[in-house]
């Protein structure tokens, strides 16, 4: 038995959320379209996951969070997707898939059957015991990648006050976890082998920074080493962090954020592959005519940085939704995605943005002991990357046009030294169309800490070498 849709979605994230609001604006109507995912819960914005969802009084809970709300568009409630006549279908995994017949199985022992389908299926945290660490699926041992483990880490923070946490990694996801725990009374030691805090994306001299008020915060960094056991109590508990270099830590609840992979398996052999996701074109079309892939699984050409990327940030996986479901339902009006990838965080009083490539040589600017600084990337004598904290609407714009634009530097020093006034005579200039900062915009995305954006070369080679490289201390160059 079984049910046939003009549109399938498998997955019900972010990029899903965001693919049913563009069908639903171009005038999908009643039971063309179905999405079908393994969470219980219709899709939300996962980023709040790590932010205001953990706030110790407040806490962002749904509905207020569903999707579109952090790009200030629709709350798409269940009760949205029931008047646009979408099929949720919700808490059910999609156990296989053949492209060839345009069918899917439920674990439900469901056939799905689409004309055209959108994979949006995300990335899963990559575990521990993959590296053959014994974890024993020990219940003060957290992971942060959906509601379910977010609803446990809250459970877990709230029988710890007080306590010590360790967290093991320095990527966003580490960074945003030890704010909240700090914010939840909790003490932080945070373990990662590198010299600094996200070294994919941070010059030393930005992370020199973030951990500076990170310490004052009370959070404590071990760098250089990792983990390597667990010791336990009778209960199963995790008791104490043992470290390569010898050292033990004391630990009433352990996070973990080593990084992702991407959920590809399904169409293993059935799609072309790249770079650890699936190789879809400018229109996010995959080696099969009738099969798209949108957000963290698809790679995808990044005209403005000249290669294939995969990213795993919320900006891209909104975009690449709505554009490809421009490109189904209006493939000959719909170029090529030209996009200017987007990374921005808000952590305890800060508040920054990337845009585009952190390839070549950083210059920074500012004020690196007050509140307003940044770093251009200057490669081949072009203007490739900026990042700046603490700046206002307008200078995160010019910032935006500027990168996006490209110009040549001849003079990296000179550029550093003009500051912001750099991008921002750039910007008046020339002026080119921005891609806007949405998720920031609004009070619902809640973000607070520190997320990545995996834009650069380390981007591509992303979650199983990250993790890789995490577990033998291998200390990348750039993110
Ligand atoms: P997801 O949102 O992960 O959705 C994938 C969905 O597919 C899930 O619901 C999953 O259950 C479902 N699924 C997978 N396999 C199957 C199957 N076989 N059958 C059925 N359903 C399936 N990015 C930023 O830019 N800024 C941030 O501040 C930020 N913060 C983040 C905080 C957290 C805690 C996390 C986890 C991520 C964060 N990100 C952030 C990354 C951002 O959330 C992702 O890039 C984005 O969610 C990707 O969207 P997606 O739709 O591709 O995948």
């Amino acid at each position: 038995m079984g049910r046939a849709f003009e549109y399938v979605i498998v997955g019900g994230g972010v990029a899903a959320g965001y693919a049913a609001l563009e069908f639903a604006r171009r005038g999908v109507s009643h039971a063309q379209l179905c999405i079908i995912s393994e969470e219980p819960v219709a899709p939300y914005e996962r980023p709040t996951l790590s932010k205001n969802f953990l706030l110790p009084e407040s806490p962002a809970r749904l509905p207020s969070f569903h999707t579109c709300v952090g790009a200030n568009e629709e709350l798409l409630t269940p009760q949205w997707y029931e008047e646009h006549g979408i099929e949720l279908v919700l808490g059910t995994r999609v156990e296989s898939a053949d492209v060839g017949q345009k069918s899917l199985l439920t674990a439900a022992g469901e056939t799905i059957q689409y004309e055209i389908l959108i994979i949006a299926t995300g990335a899963q945290a990559i575990k521990l015991e993959e590296f053959g660490v014994n974890e024993s699926k020990a219940e003060n041992v957290c992971y942060l990648r959906d509601l379910a483990d977010a609803n446990r880490l809250v459970d877990v923070m709230q029988s710890c006050t007080g306590g010590n946490a360790v967290v093991i990694g320095g990527g966003y996801l580490a960074m945003e976890c030890a704010a909240s725990l700090v914010t939840n009374k909790i003490n932080v030691t945070m373990v990662f082998p590198e010299a600094h805090c996200m070294p994919r994306l941070f010059t030393p001299k930005i992370a020199t920074y973030y951990e500076d008020y990170y310490e004052s915060r009370g959070v404590k960094f071990i760098r250089g080493t990792i983990l390597s056991s667990f010791e336990f109590d009778s209960n199963g508990k995790v008791t104490a962090v043992n470290l390569r270099d010898g050292s033990r830590i004391p630990a009433d609840m352990v996070v973990v954020g080593i990084g992702i992979r991407p959920n590809t398996s399904l169409f293993k052999g059935q799609l072309a592959m790249e770079k650890g996701g699936i190789k879809v074109n400018g229109k996010f079309q995959t080696s099969n005519d009738s099969v798209y892939a949108v957000g963290d699984v698809a790679v995808f050409p990044v005209h403005l940085c000249g290669r294939i990327h995969r990213l795993e940030h919320v900006d891209s996986a909104r975009k690449s939704a709505k554009h490809a479901v421009a490109a189904i339902l209006e493939p000959d009006k719909t170029g090529e995605f030209e996009y200017l990838p987007l990374f921005y965080s808000k952590a305890f009083v800060f508040s920054w943005r990337f845009y585009g490539d952190n390839a070549g040589e950083a210059v920074h600017f500012g004020d690196y002991s007050g509140t307003t600084f940044g770093a251009y990337w200057i490669n081949n004598g072009q203007l490739v990357g900026s990042f700046l904290e603490g700046g206002t609407e307008e200078e995160f714009e010019a910032i935006a046009n500027a990168t996006q634009l490209k110009p040549a530097v001849d003079d990296p020093t000179n550029a550093g030294m003009q500051g912001l006034n750099f991008a921002l005579t750039i910007s008046k200039k020339m002026r080119p169309q921005t891609p806007r900062m949405e998720a920031g915009t609004s009070s619902l995305v809640l973000e607070t800490p520190v997320y990545a954006w995996h834009a650069t070369a380390g981007v591509v080679l992303a979650a199983s070498i990250s993790a890789f490289a995490y577990w033998y201390g291998r200390r990348r160059r750039r993110w």
